[in-house]
Formats: structure tokens, sequence, C-alpha cells
């Protein structure tokens, strides 16, 4: 990052953070080409190919990453679940263990429970909003995995306890900040070591690619680029060009989606006893008896898994994203049948009250 670079606001950065001016586009072109001439070079991970993620497509896009979440160094992969896995498996070597919060999402939690102890790896699961002297700690607990904002019960994580925690017994920290963003949360900022990212859902925000980003020291994103060379799960760079593209509107976008939230979590209180909102982002969750009645009801949000986008959604998420939950496993996260959740959009706010309105139980 340039030292002008530094000096902006996340609304400029995100428009123009890394950005090169490839015969002086103001757009970054896509680079479609698997391969390049790359001669001189002395390090595999240098070659320029699309799997090593050194197009330029992949290049304006970390810098551009890095400088939004306050890091050295960014890496986008080819889903939020390929950052995921392939950072926790550069961090997390067979024998050691995790700390891993409890009702992180579906997809997280179930690589956790089913994928890692095959490879050797256990994980003990922990309540982040508890007292640290309670968390499961063992002689060889090696790393801890929170997620910012909780799914979908959104807690807010007091990271800066995890940060003590992690530094206190030398524990690499991750963060899953997906649902805060970097315009609510910047963890590496409060000393977390790794930002993890699905950018399916804000960063790109609007429904058309899956993709994932982890950032963090340069150090450690080489190493979870050398395994992701391995593994496979790089970015696509057409991929890569919508994703600078959403990127774009990531704080317009964001702004418009919370200020809605809070509109539509106020008019949910007034219905509902229990409704799980934060005060930030764009999500929300609430109980409701027979919500399936009502989400069939629904004319403009749609009944979709995933958030974040301009197209508000609605979703119940024991028939969705916790389905590869056992019920056991579901109590403990929080969820049950009645769970709500709505991702709220970039509509307009009197179209999204008059649909919610118009779906709502009569009494
Ligand atoms: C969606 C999601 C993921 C997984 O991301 P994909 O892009 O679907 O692979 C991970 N974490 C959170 C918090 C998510 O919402």
């Amino acid at each position: 990052m340039s030292s002008d670079e530094r000096r902006h606001a996340l609304a400029t950065l995100a428009i123009h953070a890394g950005t090169e001016r490839f015969d002086g586009a103001v757009v970054t072109p896509i680079f479609q080409s698997s391969t390049y001439a790359s001669a001189g070079v002395t390090e595999y991970h240098q070659l320029k190919y699309i799997r090593l993620s050194t197009s330029p497509n992949h290049r304006v896009l970390h810098a551009r990453l890095a400088a939004l979440e306050c890091g050295e160094d960014a890496l986008v992969t080819a889903s939020g679940m390929a950052a995921i896995t392939t950072t926790v498996l550069s961090v997390l070597q067979a024998g050691s263990r995790l700390l891993a919060e409890i009702g992180c999402y579906g997809g997280t939690d179930s690589f956790f429970r089913h994928e890692l102890p095959r490879l050797g790896i256990e994980v003990d699961f922990f309540d982040a909003t508890t007292d640290p002297a309670s968390w499961p700690l063992q002689p060889n607990t090696r790393a801890i995995y929170v997620e910012s904002i909780s799914n979908p019960l959104l807690r807010v994580i007091p990271l800066e306890t995890v940060v003590s925690f992690a530094r206190g017994h030398g524990l690499v920290s991750m963060v899953d900040n997906t649902f805060a963003t970097p315009l609510e949360m910047r963890p590496l900022e409060l000393g977390i070591d790794l930002v993890l990212h699905s950018a399916t859902k804000y960063l790109n925000g609007h429904s058309d690619i899956v993709a994932g980003a982890v950032v963090g020291s340069a150090k450690r994103i080489l190493a979870i680029r050398k395994r992701l060379n391995h593994l496979g799960g790089s970015l696509d760079p057409h991929a890569c060009y919508l994703l600078e593209r959403g990127l774009k509107t990531l704080p317009l976008r964001f702004r418009q989606q919370s200020a809605s939230a809070a509109v539509v979590a106020d008019w949910l209180r007034e219905r509902v006893e229990v409704v799980h909102y934060p005060g930030i982002g764009g999500v929300i969750a609430f109980e409701l008896d027979d919500a399936d009645a009502m989400l069939a009801r629904l004319k403009l949000f749609l009944v979709a898994p995933s958030l974040g986008g301009v197209e508000s959604l609605a979703v119940r998420p024991a028939a969705s994203t916790a389905l590869e939950m056992t019920p056991k496993e579901m109590e403990a996260a929080g969820i049950n049948q009645h769970l709500v959740r709505l991702s709220i959009g970039c509509e307009d706010i009197g179209d999204l009250l008059a649909d919610l309105a118009q779906a709502w139980p009569s009494l």
C-alpha cells in the first residue's frame, strides 16, 4: 500500500486501493490467460499461472483486500470454505488441537466436526462470550477460531478477549469477519492473526459468484498461498473481476443495508419476543411460530440461503444452512425450528416492511 492510500478512508480504498492502470484502463480488465511467459522466476509460487493466484486480477484484488482489512497481504480463494479449510490446514497439523467457537457457520462447523478429526486434528468447542478461564485449553491447542458476529444468532464476539487469550497461550487466532465486514470490525487492528471472509456475501454483494478471502501478515499469507497452490481452490480471473467490481460499492451497500436492518429489527420487536440484532450489519434473526407459512407468503424477500447481496433474503436455518447438524448440535448452537434469518438488501425500506406486513400471520 502506498502512503497516500494509507491516509484514505474505507470508501476510497474500496474503489482505488491496489489499482493498476493497465493501458490507462479505469477498470482492471479480465486477464483470461491460464499461463504467462515468466522468465527469471526462481520459486514455484512466483510462476504466473491462475492456480497459483498470480494473475494481474489476483494481484489487484489482494492489494485491495489487504488495504480494507489493514493487513500486509491477502489471498482470494474459490469460495469462503476454500479460504477457511486452506487456512486452518495451513495453521494446524496432525496432533494439534483447535479451539473453535460453538455455532459457527454450518459448513465450517461440519468441517471442524467431520473432516479435521480424520486428519488427526481434534477440535474443542467453546462459547466465546463466556469467561476465558472456562475455555477448554489443552497442552497441544495451537489455534483459536471465532466469527466476529456469530451466525445465525448474531452475537458480537469480544475480539480483544480472544486476542489476549491467544497471545497468552501462544495460539494463532483466526476470525471469520463475513458478517461484520471491515466496515464494522477490523480484527487485524486488534491483534488477530488472520481474517477470513466468505466474499460471496457482503464483499461481492451481488449474489453472482462464490469466493473467499484471507488477510494477514505477508508471512502467514504466503504459507497459506503455498498450501492453496497444492489444494487447488484458487479463484478464476472472471470471478476476481466481479469481486473487484462488487467491492467498490461495499461501503455504500453496507450502510444502506445496516440502516434498513435497524428499522426492520424495530418493526419485528413490536411483534415477536425473540429478535437477534446486534445493532450493526444487515442480518437479523427472530423466532416465529409457523415460520414456513410466513416465508411462503413473502413476495419481495426471496426464500434462499446466503446473505449480503442487494436482494433481501429470508431463510429458516434449521431447514437450510444447519441441515448437516444433528438435533443436539443445533440445540447447542441455539438454532430451533422457529428461527428465521433475514438478510436485508438494498431495496426501499418501505417496500420491505410492506412485504413483511402482508406475509405476517394475522392475529
Ligand atoms: C457463507 C459463509 C461461509 C462459507 O462461504 P462460501 O462462500 O459459501 O463457501 C463461511 N462463513 C460464513 C460466516 C458464511 O456466512
